[in-house]
């Protein structure tokens, strides 16, 4: 949306992206946002190089030297010796690469199978809503893609028009996508997510879905256009889901 990392001079090293994606991934498992080796964590480290984790692998105990460098083709070309030797990068890292391909403005993908997000897109009740004001500040609506094979090319051309303007996305029947600056904002979006999705199911459970009031999203969707938050698509959206259009 408004980030500008492709301009900025990588300051970290490919070490600390590591440790900061190991971070992450075990936060997804404890946090139960993912189950057995589920999910996966990406960093564009450059122009054509990315860290990604492998396939298989439990987001509870991966090692930082266990994550691969791969490149646009998902082939890896890192070191293939020590803690990484014969690992292979996830099949749905291909989600990925679309994602930093429709986004060069992104610095990380985070894809987790965040239960009751799944389980919502099943029963058809969108996040895509104006119920939380600060949703709608932070991440405008949360919309939910058509359903593609898990781990197929599809997953890649589900996103193809969502992601350019959206940084959390529901994946139909099979999990989120959410992307940032950094692994660590990328998983923030992923927990306001789920929560989001948790206090959704409550309110359908309390049959009082009580949306916010327009001249409320109005404020909310003010606040995100003076900081240059606000696209085209976005204010279409709100238009049709919430009843305020500000490009009217
Ligand atoms: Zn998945």
């Amino acid at each position: 949306m408004s980030y500008t990392i492709t301009s900025q001079p990588a300051r970290r090293t490919e070490r600390a992206w590591r440790e900061e994606v190991i971070r992450v991934c075990r936060l997804m498992w404890e946090k139960d946002f993912v189950a057995a080796s589920d999910g996966n964590v990406s960093v564009r480290l450059g122009p054509d190089r990315f860290l990604v984790t492998p396939s298989g692998f439990s987001k509870g105990n991966l090692k930082p030297d266990q994550l691969l460098v791969i490149d646009w083709e998902a082939k890896v070309i890192g070191p293939l010796y020590g803690a990484n030797r014969e690992l292979r990068p996830s099949s749905e890292i291909i989600l990925h690469l679309e994602a930093y391909r429709r986004r060069p403005d992104i610095r990380s993908v985070v894809h987790a199978h965040p239960p009751m997000a799944v389980a919502l897109s099943i029963a058809g009740v969108s996040l895509a809503q104006c119920i939380l004001p600060e949703v709608v500040m932070t991440l405008g609506l949360i919309p939910t893609t058509k359903y593609a094979t898990p781990a197929s090319p599809e997953g890649a051309e589900v996103i193809a028009g969502v992601i350019e303007h959206y940084d959390a996305l529901i994946l139909q029947r099979h999990g989120s996508v959410t992307v940032g600056e950094s692994p660590w904002k990328a998983y923030l979006k992923l927990e306001k997510l789920e929560h989001t999705a948790l206090i959704t199911k409550t309110l359908v459970e309390l049959n009082r879905f009580n949306p916010m009031k327009p001249d409320e999203v109005a404020k909310a969707v003010h606040w995100r256009e003076s900081r240059g938050l606000l696209n085209d698509a976005l204010a279409h959206d709100l238009c049709n889901v919430c009843d305020v259009c500000p490009l009217k």
